[in-house]
C-alpha cells in the first residue's frame, strides 16, 4: 500500500536525493532531499490538525516552492490539493469555499481577515509570497517514522476549478492515476530526462504549471528555475543554463518583442513547448526566425490534462496541437456520428487522463461525460489526412447567423493576415433579425490599418453571411492570466451593437 501519485513523483528524491530540484533567482537552491522534507512536514502538520482522507485543502498563496510542497504535503496526507487563483477577489473565493467545503484553506496573510468568515469550519493557515506565515513558521520536526497515506489510483489527488472562459468555474476532479499516467506520458514523448533544466514561470494554481510542468520535472528527476511570474529577463537570463521553457502563446509574444531574445541566447535550449490558449503561426514562425527553435504545441484542458501533442522527432506544424497523446483516443464527432475527415466536430477524449467528473455537479457531468468513458471536450476541430489534430474554436463560440454556422477560427486566420493586423476576435452578438451578428474585433499592428483595408479583404474573401456586421478596432484584447482571450467578455461589451 502505498501513496500512488507521490510514490511516483518521488523517485528521484529517493536515488538522487542531493541533486538540486529548484533553482531561484536571489533566493538558495532546493534540494529533492529538501522539497520532500518540507512536504513531509507540511503533511505532518495538516494530518494533526485532523486531517481526513479526501479532505480537501483550498490554497490561494502566491507562487512559492512552498506552496509546491504545499501541494505534495496535501497528497501525502491523503488530502485533496485545491488551487485559486491569486486573482480571484474574496467574494469569488467565498463562492470556491461554499462549493468544496474545504477541512484546511491556506491563503495570504493579506487576505487572512477576509476569508476567515468565509472558511467554514475550516482551519485556516496563512503562506506570504517568501514562503513565510503560520503555515510554515513552527513546522513539526522530521518524523522519522512518518508513513505517506495509502491512495490508490482512483482516489483524488486534487480538484482543480476550470478558467471559466465559457461561463462560471467548474471543479474538476483528479485522481491520483489521472495526474501520474498524463505526466509519464508527457515525460516520455517530450524526452524529459534528469539532465533537463526547465525554465517554470506559469502560475501553479492552474493545470499547465501544477502538473505539467512540475509533475514532468519531478518525474523526470530535473531540475526548474523556479520563478514567481512571467519576466521576460528573467526567462532570458535563465536560458543559457536552461534546456525548455514551458508557456502559454503570450509568453512567447512577449519575449518575442524583447530584442534580447536571439539565436544565441537560446543556444542550450533544447524545447519550447506552448499550449493553454491557441498560438499564432505567426508566433510560430517568428520564434523559428529568432531562435532556430520550432515551438511544440500541445493541447489540453482543466479535465483532461493533455490530451494532444506535437512530435518531438517528426514535423511540428504550426497551427495544429498534433496527435493524440499515447493512451489518449480521440475523436471528432458531430451529431453522434465520427466526422469525416477534415470536417469540423466537436473533440472527444477518453483515456487514464480523463477526470472523474465536476465536483458537486452530476448534472453536469453527465452531459459532458459519457457513460462509456468519452468526455466531450466543447472543442471544435478537424483532422487532417496525416493525423494532425487543428482546434478551430470552442462550440461556445460558433456563430450563428441568420441560420448558418459562421466558425469564427476562418475569420480570424483571414483578418489576421491582412498586413497591419495583429489579432483579432470574432465573436456573435445579438441581432433582431439574424439571431446573431458577426462582429469582428481586431487588434492593430501599425497605427494606419484602416478599416477599409479590413472590408477589402472580408467583402472579397468571404460569403456574405461570414461578412462581419461590424469591426471595431481596440488596442488589445481582454486575456486572462493563461493568456486565453475572454470572448465572453467582449460578447457582453457589444451586447446592444443591433438590439
Ligand atoms: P471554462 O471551462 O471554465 O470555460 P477553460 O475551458 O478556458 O474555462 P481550461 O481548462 O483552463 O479552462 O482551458 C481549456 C481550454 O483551453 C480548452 O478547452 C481549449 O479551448 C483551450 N486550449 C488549450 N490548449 C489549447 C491550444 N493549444 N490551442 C487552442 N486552444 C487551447
Ligand atoms: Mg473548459
Amino acid at each position: 500500500p502505498t501513496n500512488y501519485l507521490v510514490s511516483r513523483l518521488s523517485h528521484a528524491a529517493d536515488s538522487t536525493p542531493d541533486k538540486v530540484f529548484a533553482t531561484r533567482p536571489g533566493l538558495s537552491d532546493v534540494t529533492y532531499a529538501q522539497l520532500f522534507a518540507g512536504a513531509q512536514q507540511i503533511a505532518q502538520k495538516l494530518l494533526s490538525s485532523g486531517l481526513q482522507p479526501g479532505d480537501r485543502v483550498a490554497v490561494q498563496v502566491e507562487k512559492t516552492l512552498e506552496a509546491v510542497q504545499l501541494y505534495l504535503g496535501t497528497v501525502l496526507a491523503g488530502g485533496i490539493f485545491l488551487p485559486l487563483n491569486t486573482a480571484y477577489t474574496g467574494a469569488e473565493v467565498g463562492y470556491f469555499l461554499s462549493d468544496a467545503t474545504p477541512r484546511v484553506l491556506v491563503c495570504d496573510p493579506t487576505r487572512h481577515a477576509e476569508l476567515t468568515p468565509l472558511a467554514g469550519n475550516a482551519t485556516v493557515f496563512t503562506l506570504d509570497k517568501n514562503g513565510a506565515g503560520s503555515l510554515t513558521d513552527d513546522l513539526p520536526p522530521l518524523d522519522p517514522a512518518f508513513q505517506p497515506v495509502t491512495r490508490g489510483a482512483d482516489d483524488l489527488a486534487a480538484i482543480l476549478y476550470t478558467s471559466g472562459t465559457t461561463g462560471r468555474s467548474k471543479g474538476a476532479m483528479l485522481s491520483h492515476k489521472n495526474l501520474a499516467s498524463n505526466s509519464e506520458s508527457l515525460r516520455d514523448l517530450w524526452r524529459f530526462t534528469a539532465d533537463d533544466v526547465l525554465i517554470h514561470a506559469l502560475p501553479i494554481f492552474h493545470t499547465h504549471g501544477l502538473f505539467v510542468a512540475t509533475n514532468v520535472s519531478l518525474l523526470a528527476g530535473g531540475s526548474v528555475v523556479f520563478l514567481p511570474k512571467f519576466d521576460a529577463q528573467a526567462i532570458l537570463d535563465a536560458m543559457p543554463a536552461a534546456t525548455a521553457l514551458m508557456g502559454v502563446p503570450t509568453f512567447y509574444t512577449r519575449l518575442l518583442d524583447d530584442p534580447r531574445l536571439t539565436l544565441e541566447q537560446a543556444k542550450n535550449m533544447r524545447l519550447f513547448i506552448s499550449g493553454s490558449a491557441p498560438l499564432l503561426v505567426d508566433t510560430h514562425e517568428k520564434w523559428e526566425q529568432r531562435t532556430g527553435h520550432r515551438i511544440l504545441e500541445r493541447y489540453g484542458m482543466t479535465e483532461t490534462n493533455m490530451s494532444t501533442s506535437n512530435p518531438y522527432d517528426g514535423e511540428r506544424r504550426a497551427g495544429t496541437v498534433g496527435f493524440p497523446l499515447p493512451g489518449v483516443e480521440l475523436r471528432i464527432m458531430d451529431d453522434g456520428a465520427k466526422v469525416a475527415q477534415g470536417d469540423i466536430g466537436v473533440i472527444e477524449v477518453r483515456g487514464d487522463n480523463v477526470f472523474q467528473g465536476y465536483w458537486q455537479m452530476p448534472e453536469k457531468t453527465a452531459e459532458e461525460l459519457r457513460p462509456d468513458g468519452w468526455f466531450i471536450t466543447g472543442d471544435l476541430a478537424t483532422r487532417d489526412a496525416d493525423g494532425y489534430v487543428t482546434i478551430v474554436g470552442r462550440a461556445k463560440d460558433l456563430i450563428i447567423t441568420g441560420g448558418f454556422n459562421v466558425y469564427p477560427k476562418e475569420l480570424e486566420s483571414l483578418i489576421d493576415d491582412i498586413p497591419g493586423v495583429l489579432e483579432s476576435a470574432v465573436i456573435g452578438v445579438p441581432h433582431k433579425d439574424f439571431g446573431e451578428a458577426v462582429v469582428a474585433v481586431v487588434v492593430p499592428e501599425t497605427p494606419d490599418l484602416t478599416l477599409d483595408q479590413i472590408e477589402a479583404i472580408t467583402t472579397t474573401q468571404l460569403a456574405k453571411f461570414k461578412q462581419p456586421k461590424q469591426i471595431i478596432l481596440l488596442p488589445e484584447l481582454p486575456r486572462n492570466t493563461m493568456g486565453k482571450v475572454q470572448k465572453k467578455a467582449l460578447r457582453e461589451e457589444y451586447a446592444t451593437l443591433f438590439a
